[in-house]
């Protein structure tokens, strides 16, 4: 059995005295939840503060971004999975479409990242998915199969174990279009497919693949009643305390 996950993308919002707020207000609201796993990842200045907040709590931090160097050095405005520990994470997001989209990472660079996230202790969240020019012209399935084995290279199968997927179609972001729950879990399916074809089945079986694109709490429900969605990261309605919990509450 895969315990879902279900992680909040706080992007750059979020003052630290707004996103302590909101990791406090979150807190009571899903006290009481253990059918998954919770996260919540503001912007690095809030990741102490907010850690602090969740201390002692069923909700884990995690970074949105980390280094692909390790440790310290000359890198400026870069922050080491090293120090996202010393800061409370135990999760980095690698890959986010909008660091794809905006800051030209590549395959390349979320593989050294998940790597990085690994060799510090951290489990990488590793995002996928097609843009919409590539689904209209059908090539989704190629995308992400490129996107994943990049991703995944020189990993072991133990690697595989502290690694989590997310497949974020970059059509369905923050553009209150949703993939349909099918057309979200044909990829999952397939995404398991193709990590299966490296690792073997029972390894893939294993691997968490969250879905991401527009998760609100009125659509959590049916998304997650699909065999290989294994829970969502979500932004813009994890803002707010009280939609993120609907989401994380989605069983009741
Ligand atoms: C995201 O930022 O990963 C995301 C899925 O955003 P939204 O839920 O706003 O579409």
């Amino acid at each position: 059995m895969r315990k879902p996950i279900i992680a909040g993308n706080w992007k750059m919002f979020k003052t630290i005295a707004e996103s302590s707020a909101t990791a406090a207000q979150l807190k009571p609201l899903v006290a009481h939840t253990n059918h998954c796993e919770i996260a919540v990842a503001p912007v690095f200045t809030s990741l102490r503060f907010v850690a602090d907040r969740l201390e002692g709590s069923n909700i884990q931090v995690a970074s949105q971004d980390i280094a692909a160097e390790r440790g310290q050095g000359a890198y400026t405005g870069e922050v080491s999975g090293e120090m996202l520990r010393d800061a409370g994470c135990s999760l980095a997001i690698v890959g986010h479409s909008e660091r794809r989209q905006y800051y030209g990472e590549t395959d390349e660079t979320v593989n050294r990242k998940a790597r990085a996230a690994l060799d510090a202790g951290l489990r990488p969240i590793i995002c996928v998915g097609e843009t919409l020019a590539e689904r209209d012209s059908g090539r989704e399935r190629e995308v992400a199969k490129r996107q994943i084995n990049a991703a995944l290279a020189e990993l072991t199968a133990v690697d595989l174990d502290r690694i989590i997927v997310a497949y974020e179609p970059v059509w369905a972001i923050g553009t209150g279009r949703t993939a349909t729950p099918q057309q979200a879990q044909s990829m999952h399916a397939f995404l398991r497919s193709v990590i299966a074809d490296t690792f073997g089945e029972a390894a893939a079986q294993d691997v968490r693949i969250l879905y991401g694109g527009s998760v609100k709490p009125e659509n959590i429900g049916e998304l997650m009643r699909e065999d290989d969605l294994d829970g969502a990261l979500v932004g813009g309605a994890s803002l707010d305390a009280a939609s993120f919990a609907r989401i994380v509450n989605y069983l009741g």
